[in-house]
């Protein structure tokens, strides 16, 4: 759940709020995937509350496998505060490893949810808490060892990194992962370089160390994705008016991920992941931009490219 201000700095003194709106860096992902159509499931854990209700029932409304997500008899469910600087920055406080988000573990409802699926994606917000990462990385080499595959999201949040063992836990899922989506420095912290080393020395390590596929998302200036093979597709994003940044990222992943696993392109994809960040920044509210395939293909047949 997230309820954001409008302007200002900090949370010092009372504000008027905007929201709640149905959140989180996972679920904004899976719902924009699953609006695209793709099979699409998340584990996950809510309060026995109306945040933890909207929550579940937006995302089965969207075509989201809820069967994984459990409600905690006693936590409420975990919520987030984001506050917008005029200067484009943002402030987050997070009420999460308190919350029943706090209390996901590996359970009964986790293990049918991974026997099914093909394809898992990890969060970095998640790695700074002990039982989900245990749940994680159970996951991965579970799917792994069907022969599924593995994206992660670094979202490296400062909030969120929470008990000191977040670091050695990104390097492992790194390790793992066949599809990164990183944003500005995430790609240099994947790949254990200065960022003066350059893109391609970042790009080169990855691959090296098993990485398939790299989605850059580069805001504005529109979206790359690099293969190990050498090949590097560059696509411009669209020109909109920005409303609320907040889970451009995440509509970008559901979106891309989706379309390649329902076989399109790298090409086709990040046109599709494109239009669904832009289109979620035009909407405020932190998914309520997600796009169907539908409502994808007019926006981008409806809207300019950016040149860059
Ligand atoms: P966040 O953490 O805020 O969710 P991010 O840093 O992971 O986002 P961004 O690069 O900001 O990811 O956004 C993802 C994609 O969404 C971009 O690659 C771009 O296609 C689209 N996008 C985001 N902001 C804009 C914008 N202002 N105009 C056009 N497209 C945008």
């Amino acid at each position: 759940e997230i309820v954001a201000t409008t302007a200002g700095e900090g949370f010092l003194d009372p504000v008027p709020l905007i929201g709640p709106y149905p959140s989180g860096a996972p679920a904004i992902f899976v719902d924009q995937a699953g609006r695209i159509g793709g099979a699409a499931a998340m584990v996950g854990s809510v309060g026995n509350d109306d945040f933890g209700r909207a929550n579940i029932a937006r995302l089965k409304g969207d075509g989201v496998d809820v069967s994984g997500i459990r409600t905690d008899p006693v936590l409420p469910t975990g919520t987030a505060f984001v506050r917008y600087r005029p200067d484009g920055a943002r402030d987050f406080v997070f009420n999460m490893w308190t919350s029943a988000a706090g209390a996901l573990a590996w359970d009964d409802r986790v293990e049918p949810v991974c026997a099914r699926a093909g394809h898992l994606h990890v969060m970095g917000t998640l790695l700074g808490h002990q039982s989900i990462w245990e749940m994680t990385e159970r996951a991965a080499a579970m799917i792994k060892a069907r022969g599924g595959t593995i994206s992660l999201d670094p979202n490296m949040r400062k909030e969120l990194r929470g008990d000191g063992e977040t670091g050695r836990r990104f390097a492992r899922m790194v390790g793992m992962a066949d599809l990164l989506l990183p944003s500005g420095d995430e790609l240099y912290l994947a790949a254990d370089l200065p960022v003066e080393a350059g893109e391609e020395a970042a790009l080169e390590r990855l691959f090296q160390s098993g990485v398939k596929e790299v989605a850059i998302k580069r805001g504005a200036d529109g979206a790359t994705c690099a293969l190990a093979d050498g090949s590097r597709t560059h696509s411009p994003a669209f020109a909109v008016t920005e409303m609320d940044p907040t889970g451009a990222g995440d509509c970008f992943g559901g979106a891309y991920v989706a379309c390649r696993r329902l076989g399109m392109t790298p090409s086709q994809a990040l046109t599709y992941a494109n239009a669904a960040g832009a289109r979620n920044v035009t909407f405020r509210g932190p998914m309520e931009g997600a796009g169907t395939r539908d409502e994808l293909d007019q926006f981008i047949s409806e809207t300019k490219r950016l040149t860059r």
